[in-house]
């Protein structure tokens, strides 16, 4: 409990974020935070990164990553126990949009490699070092940040989807052996979310239109009346995955999304408009 009398649903866990001095990363390091965690922020940006590890205050540390360098993810993985003996919740979070042509027949084969590198390699090679750490202790939490793109074709760019496609299939794999070793692992799936992932690439499809607008553009995506996506949501979804209310959740993908992939209106026409 906090002093608040609140319950802390990660009290003394260690939680390692990758993409975490923006966006859903950063509001998950809080939330974590505020639920009892001790967390490492691993991102590219380090001054951003070190600037909001300090403003978290002692229970966040920061460490320079690109998911793109197996190495520097193995030595986040390795940070987070030397400095707090073990690793909890390993959450692979980091990620980039990409601008590629309309048709699959224009695709440009190494914009796809450099997507694939960050938003798939980088997961599973976050996956790999985090089962490296916890399987002997036979105990922790792996999440990644999957899209409501990787589920519905057509939402984005090619190369995006199938990246987000192959990080929910990641997920189920890894989940297959990891339960063996007690350990669950789950993908969450936002929909579109007015964070600098989002609003940059607005920005070149519509350029000199005002900031605020696209981010009413993004809002007026949700299909659920009266809310919009925002990081707290995604980041309140992690730490229930991460927390042992979810002790018996694995291979499993939350989709935090109001509805948007469930939801199809039958385009018919009404009666009276049939001749
Ligand atoms: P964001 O741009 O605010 O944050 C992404 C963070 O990842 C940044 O801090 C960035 O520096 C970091 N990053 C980028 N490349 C990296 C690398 N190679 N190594 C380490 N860190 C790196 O965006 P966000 O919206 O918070 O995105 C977080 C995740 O959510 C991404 O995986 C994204 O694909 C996913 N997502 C976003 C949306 C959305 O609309 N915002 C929707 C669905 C899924």
């Amino acid at each position: 409990m906090s002093r608040a009398g609140s319950i802390r649903k990660l009290e003394g866990k260690v939680a390692l974020i990758t993409g975490a001095a923006s966006g859903i990363g950063k509001e998950t390091a809080i939330k974590f935070i505020n639920n009892g965690a001790k967390v490492i922020l691993a991102d590219i940006q380090k001054d951003n990164g070190s600037q909001t590890a300090r403003d978290l205050g002692p229970n966040a540390a920061f460490i320079p990553c690109d998911v793109t360098n197996e190495s520097e993810i193995s030595a986040a993985v390795d940070f987070a126990v030397s400095t707090h003996g073990h690793l909890d919740i390993m959450y692979n979070n980091a990620g980039i949009p990409c601008q590629t042509p309309p048709s699959i027949v224009d695709l440009d084969l190494s914009t796809f490699d450099r997507i694939m590198a960050v938003n798939l390699r980088g997961t599973v090679a976050g996956i790999k070092h985090a089962a490296r750490v916890m399987i002997p202790r036979r105990r922790g939490v792996i999440l990644c940040t999957a899209s409501v793109t990787g589920i519905v074709g057509g939402l984005s760019q090619h190369t995006y989807s199938v990246s987000k496609s192959a990080v929910i299939g990641a997920v189920r794999s890894a989940s297959s052996e990891m339960c063996r070793h007690g350990i669950r692992i789950n993908c969450v799936s936002p929909m579109a979310i007015p964070t600098p992932f989002a609003i940059d690439e607005l920005k070149k499809y519509y350029p000199g239109v005002d900031p605020v607008r696209l981010v009413e553009m993004v809002d007026g995506l949700s299909t659920l009346d009266g809310a919009v996506c925002e990081p707290a949501d995604v980041a309140n979804a992690a730490v229930f995955l991460a927390s042992d209310e979810a002790k018996f959740i694995t291979g499993h993908n939350l989709v935090v999304d109001g509805g948007f992939t469930s939801i199809r209106s039958l385009n018919l026409p009404a009666p009276d408009q049939l001749s």
